[in-house]
């Protein structure tokens, strides 16, 4: 294993944990994974199956190619094939969250997208936070509607599943992941009282247009 690789793994393992002491995830339900390549590996990194977090070492984080092929001692997470296919169809992306967020996931058991209700929506990049259709998890339709529901976005969530963020890094994925759960909570409860006025598509264009200004990605 070499340097990179190390402190790789070791990243993922503290964003993974980060991820359950935020309570955007429970358990080992999510997953996390960061490109990595280097003279002779192009591909990703990701947590193993069903391992606890705290009780993941760094030689326990799975190695899938581009081409699919996993190494390691464990099996990757059970969904390594959307981080697979996101990674084939999006150069701008370096690292990907996958959590079962409470607020996300219920919306996402009502087949709810994100509408403009609030401007920080544009944190996934668009005016909306889509619901991917549901497929059965691990398969190659449920990789095709997630791949399908980043188009132009850094998070999406999924019909009766859960959430996917993305970013250029896993500090980013996971503070996207964090803020689209706090947008499916503030949502939810504007739904207990009524149906959200949304913003227009101009204005939030015009925040689309201010985050892009400090980086947005
Ligand atoms: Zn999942």
């Amino acid at each position: 294993m070499s340097d990179g690789s190390r402190a790789l793994r070791e990243e993922i393992i503290a964003t993974a944990i980060a991820m359950n002491a935020a309570g955007i995830n429970r358990g080992t339900s999510g997953n996390v994974s960061a490109r990595y390549r280097d003279a002779s590996y192009d591909g990703f990194l990701i947590t193993p199956s069903g391992l606890a977090y705290e009780r993941t070492r760094a030689e326990d984080i799975a190695a899938v190619t581009l081409a699919g092929e996993a190494s390691g001692p464990r099996a990757p997470s059970s969904e390594w094939r959307f981080h697979l296919d996101i990674y084939r169809s999006r150069a701008d992306v370096h690292a990907i969250v996958h959590t079962h967020a409470p607020f996300a996931t219920t919306l996402a058991c009502m087949d709810r997208a994100i509408p403009a209700f609030h401007y920080m929506v544009a944190i996934a990049g668009g005016r909306n936070i889509r619901c991917a259709p549901y497929a059965t998890y691990g398969t190659q339709a449920l990789s095709d509607h997630a791949v399908e529901a980043l188009r132009d976005r850094n998070a999406c969530l999924l019909s009766h599943h859960g959430m996917i963020a993305v970013g250029p890094g896993l500090q980013r994925a996971l503070a996207v992941a964090a803020e689209v759960e706090t947008l499916a909570e503030l949502y939810w409860r504007a739904l207990q009282i009524g149906e959200p006025v949304l913003l227009s598509d101009a204005e939030m264009d015009v925040v689309l247009g201010k985050f892009a200004g400090y980086g947005r990605a």
